[in-house]
């Protein structure tokens, strides 16, 4: 089974793309295997259907490089940080033994976000204990803890407790967040506008990403928040 070194949770297949693909394609190119699973199919979204948000997931995944992805097909809206859901991301987090989780933004405009943050949150806590067991394919698995969750910032702002330079990777970032051709604006589309799907979205992605790469002197970042205090044993390791 691969073992990845950062699992992402999202609740919508393009969450990870929006809050911190350039964060996963800049680690992939250091070499460290990256894999995202999706908790629904987003079939609430204005448009596309499951079936098309599906494949889209699977191209974003290769122009990131990704070493996994898997749909938890969790109910849109409606799934909850209970003890079913809990054990099924559980079963996932043992599956991959990641050392870092990116997950949701602990509050936002979707609901679903907040619930996908302290639903991953509590899952990566409770995998460590011994006493929750779980199995896959009929194997026990052994208890896992990740050493870090942060959660990636989406539609709302929030002051990030760190900021990663995604410079070199905008463009990557881009083109994964554009493999979600049903999602986003789309002259020729049929289908009803949503929220996303106006021409002022994608820009509104950009001016964010240059707000927090201004804000460490680079060109373009992604901005993470932090539920513990992370600790420095070198003052010249902060850039
Ligand atoms: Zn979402």
């Amino acid at each position: 089974m691969t073992k990845l070194d950062i699992l992402v949770i999202a609740a919508h297949p393009d969450d990870a793309e929006l809050g911190c693909s350039g964060t996963i394609a800049a680690h992939v190119a250091k070499g460290h295997k990256v894999g995202i699973v999706d908790l629904t199919k987003g079939e609430m979204g204005t448009r596309g259907t499951p079936e098309i948000r599906l494949q889209e997931a699977d191209e974003a995944a290769k122009i990131l490089g990704l070493s996994a992805r898997e749909n938890l097909g969790f109910s849109d809206i409606y799934f909850q940080n209970d003890h079913v859901h809990q054990h099924e991301l559980i079963k996932v987090i043992r599956k991959y033994r990641p050392e870092i989780v990116l997950a949701n933004a602990i509050t936002d405009r979707h609901p679903d976000h907040g619930k996908g943050a302290s639903l991953a949150t509590h899952a990566c806590f409770m995998s460590g204990l011994r006493k929750i067991e779980t199995s896959l394919d009929g194997i026990p698995q052994d208890p896992w803890r990740p050493k870090f969750v942060y959660h990636y910032i989406q539609n709302n702002y929030i002051q990030p407790d760190f900021i990663f330079d995604i410079t070199d990777y905008w463009d990557t970032k881009v083109a994964s967040i554009m493999a979600f051709k049903s999602q986003f604006f789309d002259p020729s589309s049929q289908e009803p506008a949503s929220f996303i799907s106006s021409p002022e979205f994608l820009p509104f992605i950009e001016s964010r990403s240059r707000e927090f790469g201004h804000r460490i002197m680079t060109k373009y970042g992604e901005g993470f928040t932090i539920e513990r205090f992370i600790g420095i044993n070198d003052l010249f390791d902060l850039k």
